[in-house]
């Protein structure tokens, strides 16, 4: 049972407004856990998101403890929303702005994972990716966490400890159920478990419960990898044969 952390929607995601020092205590406390954990992890920046100083400041904390960051875009749009040149010019754009804090390897991760409502437009989208050298990095675990978040963060602005504590103790047992479901769908699918790729958002929920999560799930039996070692499995070099247009976990696509 092994998995890699990606983090989407770096430097912070957008469910609610945020001031810049929750931003900063939010990421601080992210990155110490997983130093706590010994986890390397792969955040997902998106382009027009990187704009003041502040949002910078916490890509550099990200990149500087030792994560990689990949392209999430440059406008987060759906791929449906978008034709093939368009999709190509919003991801350079991103790229360009994103340059100081990718490694020698490039990696892109579809907003809202969604690839494109036809197999030709996928097949198209993928191309464009492989040309300027990205790896696809889908998501086996897929967890809506910003449901969550969003919930969290309103009972937390309401002074409401009691909902608060509430949300993180749902959502811990959904981190925890979610992950073991995909756990056995990838066993009664492929006969064997590889190794997963769990998607979380840079939020305040996960700030606060992520220690917790990481706990848990250590406890259940999960072991975590980095990226680059997940990435090599057979599995993520696959096409998608997936028909639907929704954003769905990579083991629905193969
Ligand atoms: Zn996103």
């Amino acid at each position: 049972m092994n998995l890699t952390i990606t983090i989407d929607d770096l430097p912070f995601a957008r469910n609610i407004d945020s001031t810049s020092s929750t931003k900063l205590s939010v990421v601080n406390h992210i990155i110490n856990v997983l130093e706590h954990y010994n986890i390397e992890s792969l955040g997902f920046a998106v382009g027009e998101w990187c704009n003041d100083t502040a949002d910078l400041k916490l890509l550099d904390l990200f990149y500087d403890a030792g994560h990689l960051i990949g392209n999430h875009s440059f406008s987060h749009q759906s791929i449906e929303n978008m034709t093939l040149s368009e999709f190509e010019s919003d991801l350079i754009k991103a790229e360009k702005i994103l340059a100081r804090w990718t490694r020698s390897n490039l990696y892109f991760r579809f907003p809202y994972l969604r690839m494109g409502n036809s197999p030709r437009f996928k097949y198209q989208a993928m191309q464009i990716l492989s040309k300027r050298e990205y790896r696809h990095t889908p998501v086996t675990i897929d967890l809506e966490d910003w449901k969550f978040d969003l919930r969290y963060c309103f009972a937390c602005n309401q002074d409401n400890q009691y909902a608060a504590n509430a949300i993180i103790n749902s959502y811990v047992e959904y981190v925890i159920t979610t992950s073991q479901y995909y756990y056995e769908l990838a066993i009664e699918l492929l006969g064997y478990s590889p190794p997963h790729l769990l998607l979380l958002h840079m939020n305040k929920l996960n700030g606060d419960c992520l220690s917790i999560i990481l706990t848990m799930l250590k406890k259940v039996g999960w072991r975590f990898i980095p990226p680059d070692v997940a990435l090599n499995d057979s599995i993520y070099l696959q096409q998608s044969s997936y028909l639907g247009d929704k954003g769905v976990s990579w083991l629905h696509h193969i």
